[in-house]
């Protein structure tokens, strides 16, 4: 294990943008995380973890340790007639991991195929895509505390998962670096077919999950920008939650806004709607766009520093805001460059 100083760390996030670690590991086993832990210990450094930086909007400058959890390895753990338990280390790539476990005849992940980014940082924001959510298949978590080094497994249900969010977005849960993830997955070929643009594309009939999945990857190739040619984060605004009385007036006013009825009879708005309805699709400024396919993701063509991110991305919000009433809560997470 080797601990470098100044690393560059462009190539570390999706949106490309320049930043300087004061010092960074990768760490490829439990060990080499433990080991990582002890010399920040040691030094007095807070401990950042890293997987594919596809989350993440990275400041100028990162103080203290940033560790890229690269942890390998897929394997069967337990399995029945109808189901099976996967683990699946940190630092696999999360699309290489459901197209594995596809292959093996393990269904449930179909919906989430090709989400960008490492197995371990899955759980953090609860991924989902398409009516899918990675918490519904996640049987339980292997975590170190990165101050104590104490090594758990978490059960789901100490997860607190909910949309785009879990326990690890919390204080006490940023303390733990995720090193194994285990899946239950079905034998039984089920599908998931309840988001509008996925019914568009199989249609009402009955289908395989290999055409769940070729239909889903085909949908985010044709909507979603290619962070490896144009950079981004993937949506950079999460959708809005209101009350169902809000939603009301804004039904009354904008007829077309998309809203979507969740638990506890509160609505979900489509900030992609608000957005395109401001024309911001193709705006851009100081090498910042919205980008052409999707009002949801915003592209870095040029900037540098992550505060021309920040600045361009708060006029879109300020317009919504302006415009609808509607507080939009950027999605990626704002790293701060000194965490203690
Ligand atoms: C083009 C594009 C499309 C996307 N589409 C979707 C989508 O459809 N649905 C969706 O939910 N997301 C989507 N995303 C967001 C992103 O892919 C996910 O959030 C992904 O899980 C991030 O993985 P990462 O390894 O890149 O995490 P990073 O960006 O490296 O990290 C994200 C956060 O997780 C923490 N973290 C990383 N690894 C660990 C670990 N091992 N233990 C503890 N904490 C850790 C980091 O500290 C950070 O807080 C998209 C992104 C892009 C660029």
């Amino acid at each position: 294990m080797t601990i470098q100083e100044r690393v560059q760390l462009r190539s570390f996030n999706t949106l490309g943008l320049t930043s300087v670690a004061e010092f960074f590991v990768r760490a490829t086993s439990s060990e080499g995380v433990l080991e990582a832990l002890q010399v920040a210990r040691a030094k007095n450094l807070c401990v950042r973890a890293i997987g594919g930086g596809s989350n993440v909007i990275l400041p100028p400058e990162l103080s203290g340790l940033t560790l890229n959890v690269a942890l390998k390895g897929r394997t069967i753990v337990s399995q029945s007639s109808q189901e099976a338990i996967v683990r699946v280390y940190a630092g696999e790539d999360w699309h290489e991991a459901v197209v594995w476990a596809h292959e093996l005849g393990l269904y449930g992940l179909e919906n989430l195929a090709l989400i960008p980014g490492s197995v371990g940082a899955a759980p953090v924001q609860n991924i989902g895509a398409y009516g899918a959510e990675v918490a519904e298949r996640i049987a339980r978590l292997q975590v170190i505390h990165r101050r104590t080094s104490e090594v758990l497994w978490l059960a789901n249900s100490a997860c607190d998962f909910a949309y785009r969010d879990s326990f690890f977005k919390s204080n006490e849960g940023r303390e733990w670096i995720i090193t194994a993830v285990e899946l239950r997955l079905s034998k039984l070929p089920i599908t998931n077919i309840t988001y509008p643009a996925l019914i568009e594309a199989v249609g009402s009939r009955q289908v395989a999950p290999n055409e769940v999945m070729n239909a889903v990857i085909k949908i985010r190739r044709s909507k979603l920008p290619d962070p490896q040619v144009e950079p981004n984060a993937g949506s950079f605004f999460k959708n809005p939650v209101v009350t169902q009385e809000e939603a009301n007036q804004l039904k009354e006013q904008y007829p077309k806004l998309p809203q979507y009825p969740l638990d506890g009879g509160r609505v979900k708005l489509s900030a992609a709607w608000m957005i395109d309805a401001l024309n911001w699709r193709g705006q851009s400024e100081q090498g910042v766009f919205v980008s052409e396919k999707h009002a949801l993701v915003i592209v870095n063509r040029s900037a540098k520093k992550s505060h021309q991110v920040i600045e361009f991305a708060s006029k879109v919000s300020r317009s919504v805001s302006e415009r609808f009433g509607v507080q939009l809560h950027v999605e990626p997470e704002q790293v701060a460059g000194n965490e203690y």
